[in-house]
């Protein structure tokens, strides 16, 4: 009966590697690899028993060591005990027992809702690496020519001041200015199944844009279905729906006054809303153990950024705290010129990993900030002509380059602070998010002395560099 079990299962194992949908693919690159001792090595090949290389086995192997039977082999029972784990939301060994590393291949504006996804995220870098390929050219602007028209002219509108910038050795973080809300990006995002589960289960609403629902459906569900079809099968037999659509309905908070506002150079701000630290609080927090630094956890603070794309998107990766990334409001961007213009540019001196930066020569950089102005005000008439032909905010925004603000509140403790500064107040971050990071820090250290001594002392591993320190 065991083996029979386990032959029904292998029969609807299909390990596919490659899923497209639109102009996303997704590629499973790994999976969980139970290991063991006796497994077989020959000529240089691996042979792993099937049972091990199972997602679904895993799960039950995972959820039987509460009974003290996880070494038994798949028995006739396993299915149905994945069924009532599900049914029940006891998730913890869809979560801990079966893992995928995906490659996903993205336009940047759908791949932006999985960072904020749980899971491991390592992304292509702008930074470092030169951005090609084209931009991205949704079916339904392709039928549209004459939309199709505007998003053919804003790429290579586009690729030409980038192009120029880069001659002009512009380091890369800043010449990706120029580049387009629509170019596709690369990451692994390694992701549990308990969590493939749940984002299945969500009720889609309109925070995250179509292609990213349309991602979830025809891409991780295959998935599922092939990689794991006993999960998936329960999955649909114990259909969970976690509703979101209330939060479409929630009136506009207006928000208040905070307790200060400070302008970061001519980024962007932030705003502290709220604090609720506490040093006696925390000082009785550290001391627990293994890591005492969990103990400034019970410290948060409340904040509301106002920022440039980029500069959000290396600041979102800090996963430690909450996010709220609020809907954008692209009208009002447009109308309000609200993009932002570097003062300086800086030239990338020296080879990768070993550069240095240097302002630009006066003349350089008007010409810079001039072309990048330009292309602006260009983009913002096609962002309007997008608007006249009947065009969403967010589809006429992928023709707007990557320097436009956005907002979102954002909620660390005082132990995703610390480690936050570390990494951010660091002479390798760029330069735009260590302005922030360092007025950040300045203000954590007024409020907070007796942490923020611990901190320099004991915590931090980065360079702090702040004018006042
Ligand atoms: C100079 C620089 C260059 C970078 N380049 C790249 C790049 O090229 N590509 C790229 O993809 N990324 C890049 N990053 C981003 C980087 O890889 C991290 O994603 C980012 O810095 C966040 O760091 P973190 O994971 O330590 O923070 P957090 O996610 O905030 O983690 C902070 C701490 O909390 C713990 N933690 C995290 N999540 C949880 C949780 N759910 N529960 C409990 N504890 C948790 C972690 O163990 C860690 O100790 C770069 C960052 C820097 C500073």
């Amino acid at each position: 009966m065991a083996e029979q079990n386990l032959e029904k299962l292998i029969g609807r194992f299909h390990p596919r590697r490659t899923y497209k949908s639109g102009e996303v693919t997704v590629e499973v690159d790994g999976v969980f690899v139970r290991v063991d001792e006796e497994t077989r090595i020959e000529n240089g090949r691996v042979f792993v028993p099937i049972e091990d290389f199972l997602q679904d086995s895993a799960i039950i192997r995972s959820a039987r060591v509460s009974t003290g039977r996880d070494t038994l082999a798949i028995n006739e029972k396993a299915a149905g005990l994945i069924g009532s784990l599900y049914k029940d939301s006891h998730v913890t060994p869809f979560e801990g027992g079966a893992m995928f590393r995906l490659r996903v291949e993205a336009p940047i504006n759908i791949a932006q809702p999985f960072f904020q996804l749980p899971g491991s995220h390592n992304e292509f870098s702008g930074r470092y690496s030169v951005i090609d390929g084209e931009f991205s050219m949704p079916e339904h602007i392709q039928k549209n020519p004459e939309a199709s028209e505007i998003f053919l002219e804003a790429g290579e509108d586009s690729k030409e001041v980038y192009k120029k910038f880069l001659d002009a050795s512009m380091a890369k973080e800043q010449a990706r200015f120029a580049v387009l809300f629509s170019f596709f990006t690369k990451f692994y995002w390694t992701v549990s199944l308990r969590h493939l589960l749940e984002i299945c289960a969500l009720e889609e609403n309109k925070f995250a844009p179509r292609g990213f629902w349309d991602t979830r459906d025809r891409i991780f569900k295959k998935i599922l279905e092939d990689w794991t079809p006993w999960a998936y099968d329960k999955f649909l037999e114990f259909p969970k729906v976690y509703k979101t659509r209330w939060a479409e309905e929630e009136a506009d908070e207006e928000a208040d006054d905070g307790i200060f506002t400070e302008l970061v150079e001519n980024i962007g701000s932030f705003r502290l809303d709220n604090c609720l630290a506490d040093e006696k609080l925390m000082r009785r927090g550290v001391k627990t153990g293994p890591s005492p630094k969990r103990g400034f956890g019970h410290s948060i603070l409340n904040f509301s950024l106002h920022y440039p794309i980029f500069v959000h998107r290396q600041w979102v990766r800090h996963r430690y705290g909450a996010w709220s990334e609020l809907p954008v409001d692209f009208d009002g961007v447009v109308n309000g010129f609200d993009f932002y213009v570097p003062k300086y540019f800086r030239e990338q001196i020296g080879k990768t990993m070993s550069y240095h930066y240097e302002d630009m020569e006066r003349g350089k950089n008007t010409e810079m900030k001039t072309a990048l102005l330009d292309l602006i005000s260009r983009s913002i008439g096609r962002y309007w002509r997008m608007r006249q032909l009947g065009f969403s905010m967010a589809d006429s925004a992928a023709c707007l380059p990557y320097v436009f603000r956005i907002e979102a509140l954002w909620s660390p403790n005082v132990e995703g602070l610390m480690n936050f500064f570390s990494l951010r107040c660091d002479s390798h971050a760029q330069w735009e998010i260590r302005q922030f990071a360092k007025r950040i820090y300045l203000l954590f250290a007024r409020l907070y002395p007796w942490a923020n001594e611990i901190f320099l002392k004991h915590i931090n591993y980065g360079t702090i560099e702040t004018d006042e320190t």
